[in-house]
């Protein structure tokens, strides 16, 4: 069967609900081009069926209604929403999701940019973030842990996906300073040794001065073609981060 997740944990339910999350590859889709083949991003120039279709491919495979998988209308921005149930119109314009629902799988679209992916299992929270270079200065990852916290949640786990490594992320030099000033392990060299960011360990950074435990997954974007990059193609499609909380099982009087 060819490997439509590049990482995937679905971990049941023991104390407190279970958690479903991972991240899609390029494999597996029926996007042609330069979209091969699950692109599950709108809006880059592929055939909008196709890009249904492997939506539709990606809700089966997480166990709920198409409907149910929600993605927003990331714009790099660092506001965080409220999601409890399948939008009505059109998605937010916002760069992370929160929900307490089980019957709702959160996505966030990426070819090069960091999925961040959050829970706390004990109070039932989870959240899924958009962090590009803008959104590492702004520090969204912390606004996802506060509006996490306004819903209860006080031990958060985190997932950090693949994205574009520090080695491949080249910039002027002006932009690295400023994003020194904000993470110092976000400070990075390409291969090139140039001035260069590292967006994820900034991240991973920022979630560790909060408390969050986090796992980060292997992987650059733009080194493998088992992941969409911008940096590596203009044209091309987005993976998916993606994380639902499921249900405890309570059959048997357990
Ligand atoms: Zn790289």
């Amino acid at each position: 069967m060819t490997r439509v997740f590049h990482w995937r944990e679905q971990s049941p339910a023991i104390a407190g609900l279970g958690v479903d999350w991972g991240f899609t590859s390029t494999r597996g889709g029926s996007s042609v081009g330069d979209f091969a083949s699950l692109n599950l991003g709108g809006n880059v120039g592929d055939d909008p069926c196709a890009v249904e279709s492997n939506r539709a491919l990606v809700a089966g495979a997480l166990d709920v209604q198409r409907d149910h998988l929600l993605f927003m209308s990331q714009c790099h921005g660092s506001d965080i929403a409220f999601v409890d149930r399948p939008w009505q119109g059109e998605p937010p314009a916002v760069d992370g999701l929160v929900t307490t629902s089980t019957d709702l799988a959160l996505a966030v679209l990426v070819a090069d940019c960091t999925p961040v992916l959050l829970v706390d299992r004990v109070a039932g929270v989870a959240a899924a973030v958009h962090v590009g270079r803008p959104g590492m200065m702004a520090g969204i990852v912390g606004r996802a842990v506060d509006a996490m916290a306004d819903l209860g949640a006080r031990s958060i786990s985190a997932v950090v996906g693949p994205s574009v490594c520090g080695r491949c992320y080249e910039v002027p030099e002006v932009m690295r300073t400023q994003a020194a000033k904000i993470s110092p392990v976000a400070s990075a060299i390409s291969w090139q040794g140039t001035p260069a960011i590292d967006v994820a360990a900034g991240v991973v950074d920022q979630l560790r001065a909060r408390s969050v435990v986090v796992q980060w997954i292997a992987g650059c974007s733009r080194e493998s073609e088992a992941l969409f990059s911008y940096r590596r193609r203009h044209r091309t499609g987005r993976f998916a981060g993606f994380v639902r909380l499921l249900q405890a099982h309570t059959e048997g009087g357990v």
